[in-house]
C-alpha cells in the first residue's frame, strides 16, 4: 500500500492515529513485502496478524495462504478490514484486544504463523498472550521498537540482556532480520524499529517453566544483588556454583540461559524430574480376558506388542474444559504430542482405579481419593496393546507436573478438541484418540 492509500483509509474511517494504540502505519510497500517474506509462507499455512491496521502487511499475505486471522483493537479499522475482505472466506477479522484473544481456538488451525507490526505500548502483553508455551505457532515475525527487539535477542554481557531475553529465548530462537527507519511510517515515530524472526526451540533439556520463571523474577527483581541472596533457601549452593563455573558473588545478569536451566534443575524438587520412564520397569502381561499371565519389562512388552494394562484420566474444570498434557519430547513413545490429562501403566499387582489415583498425583499433583470410571478399551495397535480404563474427575486448583514427562498442560473447551481431533489427529497420542471416541460415545448415551 502507498502512503496515499493509507491516508485514504484513515480519512474514510475517520481514524486519527492514536499514540496509545501504537498507530504508526507502514507506508513503504517494499518494507512491508520484505517483512512478510520472512514468514516463509506456504499454501497450507494459517496466519494470525495482530494489529493489521490499514492492511499494509495484510495485503502481502491474503491469497497466498489457507487462512488469515486479523486481530484489530480499533473498531473503525476492524470494520474497514471487514468490508474490504467481505467477499473472502479465507479472511477472518476479529475486533478484539489481542491481549484478551483466546489462543486455544487456533490449535486446530496448524500449521500456523504469527505476524505483527505490534503497538509499542502493549507489544509485551500481546507477545506474552500469543507466544508463551504452549502455543500453536511454527514461526513468528514481529516488528517492535529496536530497543525491545534488541532485548529479545541479547546475550549475557550486553546491556540489553535480562529477564525478557531469557523468557523469550527459553522458548524461541530469536533472529533480528531487519532494521526499519522511522521515515517509513505515518505518523513518523520517535524511535527506530526492528524485525525479528522467532522459531520454536527444541534444543533445550526439559525444565520446569513455572519454576524457571519464578527464579528469574527473584534473580532479576534486585538486579545488583548477588544471586545467592535472592534464591530460595536450599543446600548445595556451593556445589551449584562449582557446576556453573562462576564466582559465588555472581549476579543474575551474568548467567546465560544454559546456566539458568542448570539452576532451575537444581531447585526443582519434583521426584520425577530426571528420566521419564525406565525400560526396566516391570508390568503385568495379561491375556485377551485381561487376566494376568506373567510379568515382563516395559521395554519387552512394547517391543513384542504384549497385552498389558493402563489408565487414562480426563480432568475437567468447572467450565467443563478438559485438561490436555503435551507429552515431553523425551518420552519413548508418542513424544511431543497432546494426550489425556494423565495416563500411565499399572504397576504389577496394582488395580486400575488405584493406578488412576496415583498417576493423577504423580503427573499433575492432584490429590483425589476416588475417580469415576467412564469406560474401558480393549487392546489394539492404537492403544499400544493396552487394556485401558478411562476415568474422569473434576478439579479446580494448582497443577504441578514433572518436566521429564510433560512439556506443558492446557485446559481446552470440548468443542475445540472435537474440531482439532478431526482436523489434525496426528497432533495427539493414538491412545488419547481412542479414549476421546469412547468418551464421546458414553457422554452421548
Ligand atoms: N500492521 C499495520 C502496519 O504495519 O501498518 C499497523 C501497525 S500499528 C504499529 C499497530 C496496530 O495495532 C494498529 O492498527 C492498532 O490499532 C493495533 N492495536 C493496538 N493495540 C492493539 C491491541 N491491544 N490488540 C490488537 N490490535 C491493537
Amino acid at each position: 500500500m502507498t502512503e496515499r492509500e493509507i491516508r485514504q483509509v484513515l480519512n474514510l474511517t475517520g481514524v486519527m492515529p492514536s499514540r496509545q494504540l501504537g498507530q504508526n502505519f507502514l507506508t513503504d510497500a517494499a518494507t512491508a513485502h520484505a517483512i512478510v517474506d520472512h514468514l516463509d509462507l506456504q499454501a497450507d499455512d494459517t496466519v494470525v496478524e495482530v494489529g493489521p491496521g490499514t492492511g499494509a502487511l495484510t495485503c502481502h499475505v491474503v491469497g497466498r495462504v489457507k487462512k488469515v486471522v486479523l486481530v484489530e483493537f480499533d473498531s473503525r479499522l476492524a470494520a474497514a478490514l471487514q468490508e474490504k475482505f467481505a467477499d473472502r472466506a479465507d479472511v477472518e477479522v476479529v475486533h478484539q484486544d489481542a491481549v484478551e484473544f483466546d489462543l486455544r481456538r487456533l490449535f486446530p488451525e496448524r500449521p500456523i504463523k504469527f505476524l505483527g507490526n505490534l503497538p509499542y505500548a502493549s507489544g509485551g502483553a500481546i507477545m506474552k498472550n500469543f507466544l508463551s508455551v504452549p502455543h500453536p505457532f511454527s514461526r513468528a515475525v514481529i516488528m517492535l521498537q529496536k530497543e525491545v527487539i534488541d532485548r529479545l535477542s541479547a546475550a549475557p554481557g550486553h546491556a540489553d540482556y535480562g529477564l525478557l531475553s531469557l523468557r523469550v529465548q527459553s522458548a524461541w530462537h530469536v533472529q533480528t532480520v531487519m532494521e526499519v527507519p522511522p521515515e517509513v511510517f505515518y505518523p513518523i515515530p520517535q524511535v527506530d524499529s526492528s524485525v525479528a524472526v522467532l522459531t520454536p526451540r527444541s534444543d533445550l533439556p526439559a525444565f520446569d517453566r513455572r519454576l524457571f520463571d519464578e527464579l528469574l523474577r527473584r534473580g532479576f527483581g534486585q538486579r545488583r544483588k548477588q544471586l545467592h541472596k535472592l534464591m530460595p533457601e536450599h543446600d548445595g549452593w556451593n556445589s551449584l556454583i562449582e557446576t556453573l563455573g562462576v564466582p559465588a558473588t555472581v549476579r543474575a545478569e551474568e548467567l546465560n540461559l544454559s546456566q539458568w536451566l542448570t539452576i532451575t534443575h537444581h531447585f526443582d524438587d519434583h521426584p520425577l524430574k530426571e528420566i521419564p520412564q525406565k525400560g526396566s520397569e516391570i508390568f503385568d502381561v495379561v491375556d485377551e480376558h485381561d487376566q494376568v499371565v506373567s510379568q515382563s519389562t516395559r521395554a519387552e512388552i512394547h517391543a513384542q506388542g504384549l497385552r498389558h494394562r493402563a489408565i487414562h484420566v480426563f480432568v475437567f474444570n468447572k467450565r467443563k474444559d478438559l485438561l490436555l498434557q503435551l507429552r515431553s519430547k523425551l518420552k519413548d513413545n508418542h513424544p511431543g504430542v497432546w494426550d489425556s490429562s494423565a495416563a500411565g501403566h499399572l504397576d504389577t499387582g496394582e488395580d486400575y482405579a488405584t493406578c488412576a489415583v496415583r498417576e493423577l498425583h504423580e503427573e499433575l499433583g492432584i490429590t483425589k481419593e476416588t475417580v469415576v470410571e467412564v469406560g474401558k478399551l480393549s487392546p489394539s495397535p492404537a492403544t499400544g496393546w493396552e487394556f485401558v480404563a478411562l476415568y474422569a474427575v473434576q478439579y479446580q486448583g494448582a497443577l504441578r507436573f514433572p518436566c521429564s514427562e510433560i512439556d506443558a498442560v492446557q485446559w481446552f473447551p470440548l468443542a475445540i478438541i472435537e474440531e482439532w481431533v478431526k482436523k489434525r489427529p496426528s497432533d495427539f497420542a493414538t491412545g488419547f484418540l481412542e479414549c476421546w471416541e469412547l468418551f464421546g460415545k458414553t457422554s452421548a448415551t
